[in-house]
């Protein structure tokens, strides 16, 4: 029953991918982001091997695409740590002075939100 295996395997992978809530790390070289960024993933850049910044979809669903810089000489930059399962961690937090004005933080691919009320 190899075959029977390999077709849950199949849908297991295209149904979580719509369906998965935690994000995952993708690393993409150079300097500029994917066109598309899905839901649930994290782009990380790096261009020249040094860390540039993390992209990702706005956790509120407002569809703001948010970057954070990972440069250190950055004025205000972030730090990236990601886990043997792709997840992702930012530090500090991120808060948006613009738009949904979303409070929150990235640990371990999931979001907790900060004193956002409704
Ligand atoms: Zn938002």
């Amino acid at each position: 029953m190899i075959w029977l295996a390999r077709i849950w395997a199949a849908v297991r992978k295209v149904v979580s991918r719509w369906f998965e809530t935690e994000l995952r790390t993708y690393r993409v070289e150079g300097d500029t982001l994917p066109k598309y960024i899905r839901p649930n993933q994290l782009i990380h850049l790096v261009d020249d091997g040094e860390s540039w910044s993390a992209a990702f979809m706005c956790p509120c669903g407002c569809g703001d695409v948010l970057e954070v810089a990972l440069i250190k000489d950055a004025r205000q930059s972030w730090t990236l740590s990601v886990d043997t399962e792709n997840r992702p961690t930012l530090h500090p937090s991120i808060w948006r002075t613009t738009g949904c004005r979303s409070h929150f933080w990235i640990r371990k691919g999931h979001i907790h939100w900060c004193g956002k009320t409704g």
